[in-house]
């Protein structure tokens, strides 16, 4: 079929992206769905700092792309072997497939999954295939086994998770990644406790709903920490206990002193060595870092290594959140419409495909935690 679709082909333009135009609205050719995969009908995606970083050179991928992995829809078609899925389920995309018998699916961590890290290295869905291709019949990346910046996806059934369909897509929309690998890392990664003292460094999509896990999961104390009083601002409404601007030269200091020598857990969502340094430095003896954000390619961190040892801190990475999207998917979205997980407060506008440059250009500048695409807004 033709469909519009959202395509980058060079990364690392000059900004404004609303200038340099690094996405283009083309028309594409999308496949039928193959075995295991189905046909969705895109109702939104959601515009996150991890495309940013393809648009703006931080990391590599594979060019041409169509963008986005996080969005909601409606299956329209369903490939041969999938039997649990029908025309008309609303579904999320999320962005890690898995294959469900590699040895890192069957320990329980299906967003490592071995046959999906290579699949989408390579742009590829699950299968090995592609099926999209440009007007001249180049063929074009996958983004993720998902690409949702389109009218049409076809993906892997384990790119899709069925959702309650009384909730909206634009609301559906963020829970494949922003929710996942923010409420994600608190919750899954780090386990907090109620009571745990806890630092969420960067206030974007991921770390907002981080700091949402964390008030969730009974926080006694919660220090949000961002360059952007706007956002810090933001944070002290979904109830950070502290916020501390960034910008001042003894940010770490003012963590420590509030919470009276650092925190039990600090997160670094903001996917900077900047921030992974305020995290570090912010966490008490005993104390753990987990990390979240993706920092550009070939950026290294580095710490004292006597003090890891002497002050007995751990560092751990969180991929997706170390979730399991069939779990916790429609286990995020039900403590969504308890109310206990508001993420809706974190969407700030719908805007349509003609616009996504524009879009990408408000959250380099810090101005948007999430905005939500549609081909028309
Ligand atoms: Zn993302
Ligand atoms: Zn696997």
């Amino acid at each position: 079929m033709k469909m519009t679709a959202c395509v980058v082909r060079e990364g690392g333009l000059a900004q404004p992206f609303a200038e340099s135009k690094p996405i283009s609205v083309e028309e594409v050719t999308l496949d039928g769905p193959g075995p295991g995969e189905g046909l969705g009908k895109g109702g939104g995606a959601g515009l996150c700092h991890s495309d940013l970083s393809i648009l703006n050179g931080d990391r590599k991928r594979g060019l041409p792309l169509v963008l986005g992995h996080e969005g909601a829809g409606e299956v329209v078609e369903v490939g041969q072997a999938v039997d649990d899925v029908r025309v008309g389920d609303h579904i999320v995309f999320q962005f890690s497939a898995s294959c469900g018998r590699c040895r890192r699916c069957l320990e329980g961590r299906p967003q490592i999954c071995e046959r999906a890290t290579a699949s989408k290295a390579k742009g590829q869905l699950l299968s090995g295939a592609h099926r999209l291709r440009d007007a001249d019949g180049n063929t074009l990346n996958h983004h993720s086994g998902v690409s949702c910046f389109a009218e049409y996806c076809v993906a892997d059934r384990g790119s899709v998770v069925v959702i309650d369909p009384s909730l909206p897509f634009r609301e559906a929309a963020i829970f494949g990644c922003a929710v996942m690998t923010g409420a994600g890392a608190v919750l899954n990664t780090a386990r907090i406790r109620a009571g745990d003292s806890v630092a969420i460094v960067g206030l974007g999509g991921v770390g907002l709903n981080g700091l949402l896990g964390a008030k969730l999961a009974g926080a006694e104390t919660i220090v949000a920490i961002d360059l952007s009083d706007d956002k810090l601002g933001l944070a002290r409404q979904l109830g950070a206990t502290h916020t501390v601007n960034a910008n001042d030269a003894d940010h770490i200091e003012q963590v420590r002193d509030i919470t009276h020598g650092g925190v039990d857990f600090a997160f670094d969502l903001a996917g900077t060595i900047k921030a992974m340094e305020t995290a570090y430095g912010c966490t008490r003896y005993g104390g753990s870092i987990v990390t979240a954000g993706l920092s550009p390619s070939g950026a290294h961190f580095s710490f004292e290594q006597g003090d890891l040892v002497g002050q007995e801190k751990s560092i751990r990475g969180s991929y997706m959140g170390s979730c399991v999207p069939v779990r916790d998917i429609p286990r995020f979205i039900s403590l969504y419409q308890q109310g206990r997980l508001p993420v809706d407060r974190l969407v700030d506008r719908t805007i349509g495909f003609d616009e996504v440059n524009a879009g990408f250009d408000q959250l380099q500048a810090n101005a948007t935690v999430r905005q939500i695409c549609l081909p028309h807004g």
